[in-house]
């Protein structure tokens, strides 16, 4: 920095402007009394729901879970149109957000973050922004997503094509008018399953490249009955109570039981009635889903069934039924999914064995075949969980960048500090149960707890807080040893990073939110043991 250089200094800088940034921004500002300033690189709020436009996007959490429940009068107020809100409902209920609690003035747009600097003397962070613009701050508030750094693998003359390109994780704020238009899509996640649907239904016609199947289960989305809104209404607390005991952070109304304490017949019966109240509340047919390799199968077996039933030609069915485990990946909440692939314009076609080849000015070739298309669509997920951090150049003590320490794979303490960075509050990322939950409840849990650190400092006369190295380490025992007693070590997804070539295979997320909250509340209780509480800096 230059001498004279005059940069704009702040108690708190939060790095992105979704669910997480917002709440920081209310709660640092608001309750704490603290200058706070939001860094986004969109030109609005909304973090994923800002970015992520492709048509059929929509939450896989029932809305009225789907929301913060920091504030009664807020979730009193506000009126869910839909049972799982699409893409642009949860965009107004943001505005909402923004406009309630007047945060739209402490949030800088269209300003994505470089680089952050951490100063050994000062104990400050200095944020590089692209433009070139430099800000100051204590505390760094890393709100950047897990899911937001979107991943476009390169193919052989890809810069080649002349026709549309998007990705569904990058997607126009106008839309796409696929009307006489034939359409390439590549990937056949939760993102896919969502878009090709509906695409089919505007294009002319829709060719799906898919490399692996994925398991879905129908999402039944429908008008939210406002009878049930008032019901929930009536005794939100409670509702949200059951949430916060759950497993994954929401009321999944899970079934406590076992695959061994089941007849078949009252396991086909289970499923069957999951599958009537379809979605992600398929996860709570059978208590060992995840950790029993017999309850997997009869899980697994059923859903099989289930998509053979829904396509009409058995070779299409073959190759779009999973062979891996359910539960490995996010199971997709589909609507229309399998039945599409009845239309008759749409080709499925399997690069399982064969890749794509290249990319062609006119379409792409898999092998000896070619396909044309007018518009093509990466539906090829991100660089999950550490990716949006990993853009950033990020340096801690003596110049330690966050790349070269996780080097082999994320490490954190309960997934909020790295040791040598201190006061960066990572939130809902690696390390915590993040994307294993209800993200908005995961993200308040974090904010609330990074919130009360820092009272915590502040009452104490101090300024800094870091994660010990022991303690890191035996936390990413923990987190290692917790994983390594489900099912989901033996399949690829990107909880373990398997989807980018090159990437550590370490399963990222913490499974468990009310195991993982005990821990924070003891940690904090015993005056936030394994982490070092000091002053730096005037
Ligand atoms: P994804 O699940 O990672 O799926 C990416 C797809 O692209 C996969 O089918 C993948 O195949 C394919 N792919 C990637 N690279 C490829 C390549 N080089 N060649 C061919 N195919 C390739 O990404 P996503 O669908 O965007 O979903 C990511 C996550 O976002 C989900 O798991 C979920 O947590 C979240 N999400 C949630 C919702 C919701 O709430 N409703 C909606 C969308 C997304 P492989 O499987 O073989 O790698």
């Amino acid at each position: 920095m230059s001498s004279g250089e005059q940069v704009a200094k702040y108690d708190v800088a939060i790095i992105g402007a979704g669910f997480a940034g917002l709440y920081a921004l209310h709660k640092f500002r608001d309750d704490l009394g603290l200058s706070t300033r939001i860094i986004e690189a969109g030109t609005g709020p909304g973090g994923t729901w800002y970015w992520n436009r492709y048509p059929g996007a929509r939450v896989d959490i029932p809305s009225m879970q789907y929301s913060y429940q920091f504030d009664d009068a807020l979730q009193q107020e506000w009126d869910w149109r839909e049972k799982y809100a699409p893409q642009g409902e949860i965009l107004d209920y943001v505005d909402h957000v923004v406009d309630r609690f007047d945060l739209a003035k402490d949030i800088q747009y269209n300003s994505r973050v470089r680089a952050c600097q951490y100063d050994d003397y000062t104990g400050l962070w200095t944020l590089t922004l692209e433009s070139g613009e430099k800000l100051v701050a204590r505390y760094c508030i890393m709100a950047t997503g897990c899911l937001s750094a979107a991943n476009k693998p390169r193919f052989e003359g890809d810069d080649s094509f002349r026709g549309e390109v998007y990705h569904t994780g990058q997607w126009p704020h106008d839309g796409v008018d696929f009307e006489g238009k034939t359409v390439g899509i590549i990937g056949t996640g939760s993102s896919a399953v969502q878009a090709i649907p509906v695409i089919a239904g505007e294009c002319k016609h829709l060719t799906v490249f898919q490399r692996t199947p994925n398991f879905s289960a129908p999402a039944y989305n429908e008008p939210l009955d406002p009878e049930y809104a008032k019901a929930v209404k009536a005794d939100y607390k409670a509702f949200r109570q059951r949430g916060q005991e759950s497993l994954v952070a929401w009321d999944i109304d899970m079934n406590e039981k076992e695959y061994a304490e089941m007849s078949p017949e009252e396991i086909h019966a289970c499923l069957e009635e999951r599958w009537k109240m379809g979605g992600l509340f398929f996860y709570g047919t059978l208590a060992d889903l995840l950790t029993n390799q017999q309850a997997n199968d009869v899980v697994s077996d059923f859903v099989r069934e289930k998509i053979r039933s829904k396509v009409d030609d058995p070779g299409i069915a073959d190759l779009l039924t999973p062979k891996t485990m359910i539960g490995c990946k996010r199971i997709c909440a589909d609507t229309n999914y399998f039945e599409t692939y009845n239309r008759d314009n749409v080709t499925l076609v399997d690069i399982s064995e064969q890749p794509i080849s290249r990319i062609t000015p006119n379409g792409l070739e898999v092998g000896d075949e070619s396909w044309e298309f007018d518009v093509l669509i990466y539906a090829t997920g991100f660089d999950a969980m550490t990716g949006s951090l990993e853009r950033i150049d990020i340096r801690g003590r003596r110049g330690l960048t966050l790349k070269e320490k996780w080097n082999a794979g994320p490490r954190t303490l309960l997934g909020l500090q790295t040791a040598g960075f201190p006061n960066m509050f990572v939130i809902a990322n690696a390390g915590s149960p993040s994307v294993l939950t209800n993200m908005i409840t995961g993200i308040e849990q974090h904010i609330e707890w990074v919130a009360d650190a820092v009272r915590y400092l502040q009452q104490s006369g101090l300024n800094t807080m870091e994660a010990n190295l022991e303690a890191e380490d035996d936390w990413v025992d923990h987190t290692n040893e917790v994983a390594s007693e489900t099912l989901l070590l033996g399949c690829n997804s990107w909880y373990l990073g398997a989807n980018i070539p090159g990437k550590p295979r370490v399963f990222m997320p913490y499974l468990g939110y009310p195991d993982y909250k005990q821990q924070c509340n003891e940690i904090a209780a015993e005056g936030y043991k394994g982490f070092t509480l000091s002053s730096t800096g005037a």
